[in-house]
């Protein structure tokens, strides 16, 4: 089975999983951390709308090869979660880190300047949710959802931003 998705050349998400799983068993075995990003690009319809879905395609390989390029670590992992979803999993990394490099990510897509007149911004950007490891977290699943809680928090808040447990 291929593990790399084939517009972006990121991990597929499969793939993710299996490293979350196995991070979380030796997370638990050794009392490390480990911090898990969503990545949503904004008004992502809405850019196929007005350019079509070509020039979406170029997007999401535009915004895929940066993330490889300049936040793939050895270590951690960026994957293409599904759709304009990326995920970054950052093994043996604390929520204060998780947030910088969210930040970073998040001014790193805006900073690709690519013009997109329907967002409020003008140019496209992404939304982050961030999640660590805690006493609540008993499962990959479980991960995930805080994760998706916080991306659904960064978005109502008005998009660009990153959101993360206070
Ligand atoms: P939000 O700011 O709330 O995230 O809005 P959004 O429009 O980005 O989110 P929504 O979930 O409504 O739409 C996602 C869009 O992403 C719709 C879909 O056409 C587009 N999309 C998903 N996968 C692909 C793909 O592989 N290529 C292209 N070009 N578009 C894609
Ligand atoms: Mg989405
Ligand atoms: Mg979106």
């Amino acid at each position: 089975l291929a593990i790399r998705d084939s517009l972006t050349g990121l991990y597929l998400r499969r793939h993710m999983l299996a490293r979350l799983d196995e991070e979380l068993k030796r997370g638990m075995r050794s009392h490390k951390t480990l911090s898990f990003l969503m990545i949503d690009l904004d008004y992502f319809k809405k850019y196929n709308d007005e350019f079509g879905h070509v020039a979406g395609d170029i997007v999401l390989k535009t915004v895929g090869k940066m993330l490889n390029d300049s936040f793939s670590r050895p270590g951690n992992l960026v994957c293409r979660y599904g759709g304009e979803e990326f995920v970054c999993l950052l093994p043996d990394t604390p929520l204060a880190q998780a947030v910088q490099i969210a930040e970073a990510i998040r001014a790193a897509v805006a900073a690709l300047g690519l013009a997109h007149a329907q967002s409020p911004y003008g140019h496209l950007t992404a939304s982050i949710g961030v999640a660590t490891l805690g006493p609540q977290t008993t499962s990959a699943q479980a991960l995930q959802a805080q994760a998706d809680a916080q991306l659904y928090l960064a978005k109502t808040q008005g998009r660009n931003q990153v959101a993360y447990e206070q």
